[in-house]
């Protein structure tokens, strides 16, 4: 039925593109009944001081399992769920969920951990969106400054003036926030400058360029950016030794990467914590 209608909206379509409606519809009913069937999960991806190497916290990052043990990635089913509306059930999820898990860290002695949550532009146009994340915080009695909300460039770009009001009305409550995959979007300078960030998620792209015995043009200046505008940095996707030192060696502060650990499953990292106390 949805095809029909769908089909009469278009005077003219090519068969690959009914295809690729029909699957994207199948997907998005897919992702809504496993979602009600609570079968996503949220893992966590450590994220250490290049320093120290101590472990200051950790990224929440969705999973969505298949009956065959594999994950369809949330690089996949993320943009489906935002452009179906289900990001903001599933986002309010992540919310809770994460939050929980962190108060749960809390009280298996791990404190001063700091949760960091991907949160996309549908989620800032709910103007339900502020009041839950601050419930959600005083609900589980976690302190505001230990929640860093991740949004990307084109979050920051797409409607500013929503963004900005949300990013101040954010900061007065004490929570941080980073700009994720920093350097893939277009990023107004003017806007860096004036939006109330806190971190700066070099993206994976940029440290992937640095080989041993070169010097990574790009990564560096996106490095003496944050710094001069007086963000923290951290590296993504750190994989290779060689990188996490070259990152330490510019100034960046912080990491997240294979290096470290991959993303897992809440246990695991309990165990991970308890390894690495
Ligand atoms: P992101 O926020 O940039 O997350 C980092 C991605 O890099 C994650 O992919 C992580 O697993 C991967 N990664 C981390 N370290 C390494 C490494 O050393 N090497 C490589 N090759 N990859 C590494 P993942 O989990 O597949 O997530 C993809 C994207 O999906 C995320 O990118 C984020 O944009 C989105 N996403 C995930 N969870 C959520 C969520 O709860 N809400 C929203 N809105 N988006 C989410
Ligand atoms: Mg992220
Ligand atoms: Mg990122
Ligand atoms: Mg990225």
């Amino acid at each position: 039925l949805a095809k029909k209608n769908l089909k009469s909206n278009y005077e003219y379509y090519a068969p690959e593109m009914e295809q690729q409606t029909t699957w994207r519809l199948d997907m998005i009913r897919q992702l809504n009944h496993d979602f009600e069937q609570r079968k996503l999960q949220l893992w966590y991806q450590p994220q250490v001081d290049l320093v120290t190497e101590q472990i200051v916290g950790m990224e929440a990052l969705l999973r969505w399992p298949t009956d065959d043990g594999s994950f369809i990635s949330p690089a996949v089913f993320v943009p489906l769920a935002e452009y179906s509306g289900l990001i903001l059930s599933i986002g309010a999820w992540v919310l809770e969920e994460s939050c929980r898990q962190l108060a749960a860290l809390n009280e298996q002695g791990f404190h001063g951990l700091r949760m960091a949550i991907n949160i996309s532009m549908p989620q800032f146009r709910d103007p339900k969106f502020i009041e839950n994340v601050k419930n959600i915080i005083a609900k589980n009695n976690i302190e505001p400054d230990r929640i860093e909300l991740e949004i990307t460039e084109s979050v920051v770009m797409d409607e500013p003036q929503i963004v900005v009001d949300a990013l101040h009305e954010l900061k007065s409550f004490g929570v941080k926030v980073a700009i994720d995959d920093f350097g893939t979007g277009f990023s107004s300078m003017s806007y860096l400058q004036k939006l109330p960030l806190d971190r700066l998620k070099v993206d994976r792209d940029f440290v992937k360029d640095i080989k041993p015995g070169e010097s990574a043009f790009l990564v560096e200046t996106i490095v003496t950016l944050g710094n001069k505008l007086g963000l923290s940095t951290i590296a993504e996707g750190v994989e290779k030794r060689e990188q996490a030192s070259y990152m330490l060696k510019l100034g960046c502060d912080e990491a997240q990467g294979y290096l470290f650990a991959k993303p897992m499953p809440f246990d695991q990292l309990l165990e991970y914590l308890r390894e690495n106390d």
